[in-house]
């Protein structure tokens, strides 16, 4: 890239950890140098075994220390997956396996271990799947650590980076994430990379801004430039003009002051202005969001993604850990309702058996609650864990991807099951869940009817339902303009599920990121949905525009709408119609018009 041309480069990647950074582009490289491999005498060996333990165990003090640090910070998930890595340091195959090897070749522990590593990493590579990628990443990331302690590399870290640094690097681990300082580190864009890595949960729960899946080819270019990172798009721009860094620079501070001037309603009702109120309920994934969410006046958490703990672990956590999880959520949560949805594995969440397995595609496979009711152990766990937590507190459950009936009654049996256990054991005292049925598929969809006679309350997973209504696959870069949330067929199907449960006076709430889209606030209303759960940095200003809204406006909305035949004219009408009334809020959800 030739500076002082002015022809700026646009990149674009997938948006992991939203935000917008501006700021120096510095390269952070993982690559090892090659570790020279020495004879070690065979009266040295003890001597050298020793040396490898105590790299061990400075390795472990390192990551003890780290873990503190971010439970000191309530980034509870980060902390679960620097604990993953304590364990992996703990296994026979890193303390057994290697200093037999050190023994019988009698070289120097720091080469033995980099082989050693290098060839299980190269295994791992070799099966193609995200999770063993993953655990390589893990190892990669410990073995870093090990071998500094071993003084036969200097590990890089984002602690030395300069303040207002953008990093670029292959792949960015889960620890290094957890150690950078938002000070220093603006944004963070990495080659691969996908939004369930640990290093990805490890970013969102720091608020860190992360792009992943970018090409590594212009950006190496670009190394000590100034660039900009628009996390809520996915766009780098490389040598931005003066004209780009101004209009980001202003969209910075308008994003910040419109916040501060939303967070002044944030103690205020989620109320139209003719008196219909909303239940505006935050979605988290993260322990240490449920602080913001009373922070934005949140009426409560609509729903708290638990399979995160599974992620973050990398395996199912038991009835014990997930009590004391459970426990300090619904305790943070100071009586306020949560509901906590069991886990939804598979899909882009893959189980560590389906990544071994591989059996076609995941999204039509063993997912969420088809996975639980062929799991009774895990299920039993998990509801055990919430119903024993849910004497603290305002707890539903509620079930994702259910299909048919027969899930939701087997589900509910089994809660009624592990509930009559659990109060003849003396562990609960009373009976008080609420029970929620997500819709995410179009047959359940269509018998809304029939699952809300069951349940207390009906929950719309519209990224999903747009998935499987639209057959377009969410996560499928390449059909990504096909996957319409305004398609007519959606609005209708909302429409049909808050009747079909209306008969029943089941409530209905929507969960999905379009209830965070402040341009389908007023459609929703106006289709009858009473509850909105929406991601935390969403949620202020959603309210705001719930208060500048009237249900009669929203009525005539859905009329208008309702006789427009294309996903592109509904979407025009939406973008109109809120360009019209908050002009000053369309840079922080990128409309133009
Ligand atoms: C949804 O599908 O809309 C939903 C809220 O669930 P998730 O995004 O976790 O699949
Ligand atoms: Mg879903």
């Amino acid at each position: 890239m030739l500076k002082g041309k002015q022809k700026e480069i646009l990149l674009r990647g997938t948006p992991i950890s939203h935000g917008i950074a501006i700021g120096k582009l510095a390269i952070f490289y993982h690559e090892q140098e090659s570790i020279p491999e020495r004879e070690i005498p065979e009266s040295e060996i003890r001597q050298e075994l020793k040396r490898y333990d105590k790299a061990l165990k400075g390795t472990k003090k390192d990551l003890q220390r780290l873990k503190k640090l971010l439970e000191m910070d309530r980034s509870h998930e980060a902390a679960a997956i620097i604990d993953t890595h304590l364990q992996l340091l703990d296994d026979p195959v890193l303390v057994v396996e290697v200093r037999e090897k050190i023994r019988q070749s009698r070289k120097n522990a720091d080469y033995v271990f980099h082989c050693f590593l290098h060839e299980y990493q190269q295994r791992f590579d070799e099966i193609q799947d995200l999770f063993f990628r993953e655990r390589g990443c893990d190892l990669l990331d410990i073995s870093r650590r090990v071998l500094e302690h071993l003084g036969g590399s200097e590990r890089a870290s984002l602690t030395s980076m300069p303040p207002n640094t953008i990093v670029f690097s292959d792949t960015i681990a889960a620890s290094d994430v957890a150690e950078a300082d938002l000070q220093n580190i603006s944004a963070i864009i990495s080659h691969d990379g996908s939004p369930t890595t640990h290093a990805a949960i490890v970013a969102k729960a720091k608020g860190i801004p992360y792009i992943a899946n970018v090409s590594s080819e212009l950006i190496e270019e670009a190394i000590g430039t100034e660039v900009v990172v628009d996390a809520r798009s996915g766009d780098i721009i490389l040598d931005p003009t003066k004209k780009t860094l101004t209009k980001y620079r202003k969209v910075q501070e308008k994003i910040t002051s419109s916040f501060q001037e939303l967070e002044k309603i944030c103690s205020l009702q989620a109320e139209t202005y003719d008196g219909y109120k909303i239940n505006l309920m935050a979605n988290i994934e993260m322990v240490n969001e449920i602080e913001r969410m009373h922070q934005y006046g949140g009426a409560g958490v609509g729903l708290f993604r638990s399979e995160y703990i599974y992620l973050a672990k990398q395996r199912f956590p038991s009835e014990e850990e997930q009590f004391v999880i459970y426990s300090q959520i619904v305790n943070a949560m100071r009586g306020l309702p949560i509901v906590i949805r069991t886990f939804d594995v598979g899909g882009d969440k893959l189980t560590v058996e389906e990544k071994a397995t591989h059996k076609g595609n995941p999204y039509l496979g063993c997912r969420a609650i088809r996975f639980l009711l062929q799991k009774p152990d895990i299920f039993r766990a998990q509801i055990r864990a919430i119903l024993r937590a849910s004497e603290r507190g305002n707890v539903s459950i509620m079930f994702p991807m259910v299909t048919d009936l027969t899930e939701l009654i087997e589900a509910k049996e089994l809660i009624e099951e592990v509930q009559n256990e659990l109060s003849h054991s003396g562990k609960i005292i009373e009976k008080r869940v609420r029970i929620g049925c997500m819709i995410e598929v179009p047959s359940a969809a269509m018998i809304s009817d029939h699952l809300a006679k069951e349940c207390d309350f009906i929950a719309i997973g519209t990224n999903d339902l747009v998935q499987y209504l639209l057959a377009v696959d969410r996560s499928n870069q390449e059909v990504n303009k096909l996957y319409t949330p305004t398609h007519p067929a959606l609005i209708r199907m909302i429409k049909l599920i808050v009747g079909q449960a209306g008969e029943y006076g089941v409530p209905v709430s929507v969960c999905g990121e379009l209830a965070g889209d402040p341009r389908f606030t007023p459609l929703l209303i106006g289709l009858g949905v009473s509850e909105l759960s929406v991601s935390l940095r969403n949620l202020p200003l959603i309210k705001k525009v719930i208060r500048n809204t009237s249900v009669v406006r929203c009525h005539q909305l859905v009329e208008q709408i309702e006789v427009l035949s294309s996903p592109g004219d509904i979407q025009d009408l939406l973008n109109q119609e809120f360009h019209a009334l908050f002009p000053e809020e369309c840079d922080r959800i990128l409309i133009n018009s």
